[in-house]
Parts: C-alpha cells; structure tokens; sequence
C-alpha cells in the first residue's frame, strides 16, 4: 500500500497521471527484481514520479527523472494542454522545474527521485549505467517517441521493465506514436506485456 500522505500528495500535484495508472507504476516499482536505477522521460511537475519515487523509498531504489521541463509541443500557448501557471513570469517560457523541485520536497522524496534537467536524447547519450526500468511519458511526436525507444529500452537490463504512457490502439482516443513504440517493444524487442491500465502499458523484457 502507498503512504497515504504520498498518495494524497500525488493525486492533488499538477500533471497528467490518472491515480489507477500512478498506483500501477508505484506497484511495477516494488516488482522489480533486478539491479539499477528508474529512469523516468517527462517529469513535467513530478506526478508520475511522486508515485515512483514512493516505492523507490521503500525498496531503496532511486528514480532519474529527465525532462528539459520547456514542454512538449502539445503544452506550448494556444495547445491543448497548456497550463498557465507553468510559465516562468520574466521570460515568458514554460517553466516545470520550480513545481518539480517544490513537490519532491513536500513529500521528503528529494533522496529518492533526482531530477535531471535537458533533452532526453542528450542524457541517453551520455548514459552506460544499466537500468531496472524506464518509463517513457515525454515528447509524444513521433520523432521524440521513437528516439526514447531507440535510446533507452536498449538500456534495460534483462528481466526490467519497460512502461509507456498514453498508449491508445484506436486513433480516436488519442496520437499514434506511443502505441507504435509500444508495437515497437512487443514486435521488435524482446519485451513482453506485463500490466495495462488505462493508457499506460507496462512491459518486462525476457531475462
Ligand atoms: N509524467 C508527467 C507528464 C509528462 S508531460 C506527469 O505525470 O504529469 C511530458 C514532458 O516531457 C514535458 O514536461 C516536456 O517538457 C517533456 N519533454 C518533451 N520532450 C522532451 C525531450 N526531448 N527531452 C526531455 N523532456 C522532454
Ligand atoms: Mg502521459
């Protein structure tokens, strides 16, 4: 069971996780059974994370969560998605980075989740470290969707998991990229499908 502080801490935090999904991903957390850190693409203000981060603490486990924190196409002004809220006043730019940082240290979660700034393909480059799991929720074009396949599922070590959010087989309920990745995963890697709930689709590559 989640913390009930975390819990509450999570469903109240600015962001696009949808509590059955979030508890899924805090449940996947504590499932892990091999070595290395969580990776997290698309921090945003730390939702999803706040769930990661909770079973993280509780397994000693650490979470990175990478994010450029300008937003996605989708959030810039006049888009879907845009939040007002998230834009830093003197520049006029989105701004995650001060809700991420305000929410890891509310939930004291600041020793398990670490927030690193920039884009996603950048980090990866620089990334040996072997990883337990990688959620990808960033960029949902499909170059950035495909490129956080590309580069980070090839990272997990065997018997990890690998979850995609947003992931909607009919076209009407949302963008194709995150389910190609996910037929990517499933078709190409040796991946097999774990848990879905909602959106979100856990897989676990063949240890
Ligand atoms: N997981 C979050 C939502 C993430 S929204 C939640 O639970 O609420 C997607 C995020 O991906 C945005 O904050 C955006 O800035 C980030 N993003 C998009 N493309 C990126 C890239 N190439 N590198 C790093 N972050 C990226
Ligand atoms: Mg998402």
């Amino acid at each position: 069971m989640m913390r009930t502080d975390l819990e509450r801490a999570a469903r109240s935090a600015r962001g696009f996780m949808p509590h059955d999904e979030g508890l899924c991903l805090y449940q996947t957390v504590l499932e892990i059974t091999v070595q290395g850190p969580i990776v997290e693409v698309g921090s945003y203000c730390g939702k999803s994370a706040i769930y990661m981060g909770a079973a993280a603490a509780e397994t000693g486990s650490v979470v990175f969560t990478i994010d450029h924190h300008r937003g996605s196409e989708e959030m810039q002004e006049g888009w879907e998605h845009h939040d007002g809220e998230v834009v830093n006043r003197d520049t006029g730019r989105i701004d995650s980075l001060p809700a991420l940082r305000r929410n890891l240290e509310e939930t004291g979660l600041e020793g398990s989740v670490v927030p690193i700034v920039g884009d996603s393909r950048l980090v990866a480059s620089h990334w040996e470290t072997p990883i337990s799991m990688v959620f990808i929720d960033g960029g949902h074009g499909p170059i950035p969707a495909h490129a956080d396949y590309d580069d980070w599922a090839s990272k997990i070590t065997p018997g990890g998991f690998l979850a995609i959010h947003d992931v909607f087989p009919d076209p009407a309920d949302g963008g194709r990229p995150p389910y190609e990745i996910f037929l990517r995963a499933v078709n190409e890697g040796d991946f097999e499908e774990h848990a879905a709930v909602g959106s979100l689709r856990v897989l676990r590559s063949s240890p």
